[in-house]
């Protein structure tokens, strides 16, 4: 099992290498965000600790540009001396899958790396598929019938939420959250890139796959829309 750590604190940080060592682990450490994001993205690992408080980039704002930016869906568990809700809701918004406030026991921290490992492992959730269109989040990368489909960020961010959510009537509220968060933009923005998404992934194609179901919001699906 290969694991990332990003913590600026020495002292934390060897107690953390030496201890997941100890079990077996390989260990990758950085001791500030830029370091960090570009070894969690350019390298393959299993679960990346993550601190809150860096020199450079937020944990939270790292985490964001980890998922948004870079599309990489490795675990990420927060570690954070501001152990407030808020601060915890933050941390989750931004992507991560777990959290751990400060001070903690080594042997949590490493019982919770090994759950979260195997939770996501299970689930491998690069590669998603409905009906003809495929989409591989890490590579970036979106086929439909063997076509390759070129998309901004935003509709490849939209795109995944529909791929990782098929079959399902997808309220707009839902839809913006996804994809700016608690920042949307005005109210057309939405369904601008919907009517381009549309052109892309419907349009060229014999069968749509992204309908609108009137009054309550949007589907992805292969099946019949009215299902
Ligand atoms: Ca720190």
């Amino acid at each position: 099992m290969k694991v990332l750590i990003i913590e600026d604190n020495q002292d934390i940080a060897a107690s953390i290498y030496d201890y997941l060592e100890g079990l077996g682990y390989t260990i990758d450490a950085a001791c500030d965000g830029v370091t960090g994001l570009h070894l969690a993205v350019t390298k393959d690992y299993d679960v990346v600790i993550l601190d809150l408080g860096l020199p450079d980039i937020d944990g939270t704002d790292l985490c964001r540009r980890l998922r948004q930016d870079a599309h990489r869906s490795v675990p990420v568990i927060m570690l954070t001396a501001r152990d407030s809700l808020e601060n915890k809701l933050e941390g989750f918004k931004s992507g991560a899958d777990d959290y751990l406030a400060k001070p903690f026991s080594l042997k949590e921290l490493a019982a919770r790396v090994k759950v979260l490992s195997e939770r996501i492992g299970r689930t491998p959730t690069s590669r998603l598929s409905v009906g003809d269109l495929s989409l591989n989040v890490d590579a970036h990368e979106v086929y439909r019938a063997g076509k390759y489909i070129e998309l901004n960020p935003t509709l490849f961010r939209l795109l995944t939420f529909f791929m990782q959510n098929p079959h399902r009537v997808i309220k707009r509220e839902e839809l913006e959250y996804a994809v700016w968060q608690d920042n949307p933009p005005d109210s057309d923005a939405l369904r601008t890139h919907l009517s381009n998404l549309r052109q892309v992934v419907n349009k060229p194609f014999d069968c749509p796959l992204l309908h609108t179901v009137r009054g309550f919001g949007y589907k992805l699906t292969d099946k019949n829309a009215n299902s």
